[in-house]
This record gives structure tokens, C-alpha cells and sequence, in this order.
């Protein structure tokens, strides 16, 4: 089978509402209008696949435990209204936390592209074809390395550079919005 493009998302200030180290369901928010652009982009035949960074787990701020008891909560969120990711990847390190568990300088965490990298691998997808929607320079960058020609940037309410912008096809308020432009195209 041919290699398929695949929509990459940043989970935190895109899919909800970045709380600063969101480690449980009480504080995961989900923004409006982004389970409804999933599932558009499912419905449009679009792999989906998440790519996070979590240094809160290097950090100590919650487990991967925690992590991964919401991820499932989220996944299972997803799933009853319709939208089946394809891959959830997610960097638990950090360069000067975490001890010998997740203290290392890693190929995963953005701006790094190991996630990417992974992901198509795994399921076998044309990152050319790609697109990414985050809300920070380093999801872009990590994009732009591992070959994603199609990147926007979501206003997610922290100041935006010039090299953040010019790494983005677009600047766009939200999901939902970007969900329009790629399913435009
Ligand atoms: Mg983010
Ligand atoms: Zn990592």
C-alpha cells in the first residue's frame, strides 16, 4: 500500500487548553471546536496522530502513570465521539531533569524530529504529504525536520517571533480553523 499523509497534532494548546503541565482529567479542557475538526479530518480518510512533549513527567509535576491514565482517558473521549487517533507519541524527558529514568538528551522532544520520525515508520506515512498543527516554534521546527512541508501555527496566547511565523504556511486562532484550510485543499 502507499505511504499516506497524515494531520500531526500538538496535544497541549491545540487540543485542549494549554494549563501549564496538564496531568489530569480535571484540568484537561478541551478546546472548543477541536474534537469536531478531528473528527472531520477523520471523516476526510486523514491519519491523525498526536506528538507531545511531556517534561512535566521529567519534571516530577505527574507520573507517566498519570500520563497515561489520561492519554487513555482522552483516546476513549475520542473514540465515543468519533474520532480514532492512529498514534499518540509523546517525549517524556528533559535535558537537565528527571533523573536516570528521563533525565537525557533525546531524539523525541520537539524541537527534535524522533517522534515524526517514529510515527511514520510505524504507519507508514508520507511526511512530505504531512501536515502540523501546534502552537510553538519547537513543533514546527521538529516538523520542518522531518520533512513536513505543511505547517500552521495556532494562536495559543503566548507572543509569537518572526522565526516562529516564518517557519508557519499560516497563523490561525484554533483547530477548527485549520481544519478548514487542509480540508480546502
Ligand atoms: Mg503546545
Ligand atoms: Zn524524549
Amino acid at each position: 500500500m502507499a505511504k499516506q499523509p497524515a494531520i500531526f497534532l500538538d496535544r497541549d494548546g491545540v487540543i485542549n487548553e494549554d494549563g501549564n503541565y496538564v496531568g489530569c482529567v480535571d484540568d484537561f479542557h478541551f478546546i472548543e471546536g477541536s474534537i469536531e475538526a478531528m473528527q472531520a479530518f477523520k471523516k476526510a480518510g486523514w491519519l491523525v496522530v498526536v506528538v507531545t512533549n511531556q517534561s512535566g513527567i521529567a519534571r516530577g509535576v505527574f507520573s507517566e502513570a498519570d500520563f497515561l491514565a489520561l492519554t487513555e482517558w482522552m483516546d476513549w473521549s475520542l473514540v465515543d465521539r468519533g474520532v480514532t487517533l492512529d498514534g499518540i507519541y509523546y517525549c517524556p524527558h528533559h535535558p537537565d531533569y528527571g533523573g536516570e529514568d528521563y533525565q537525557q538528551v533525546c531524539d523525541c522532544r520537539k524541537p527534535n524530529p524522533g517522534m515524526f520520525m517514529q510515527a511514520a515508520e510505524e504507519l507508514d506515512i508520507d511526511l512530505e504529504q504531512s501536515w502540523m498543527v501546534g502552537d510553538k516554534e519547537s513543533d514546527l521546527l521538529a516538523a520542518k525536520r522531518a520533512g513536513v512541508q505543511h505547517r500552521l501555527l495556532v494562536r495559543s496566547g503566548e507572543a509569537i517571533s518572526s522565526s516562529t511565523e516564518e517557519l508557519a504556511e499560516q497563523v490561525i486562532a484554533n483547530l477548527a480553523a485549520a481544519s478548514e484550510i487542509i480540508l480546502a485543499k
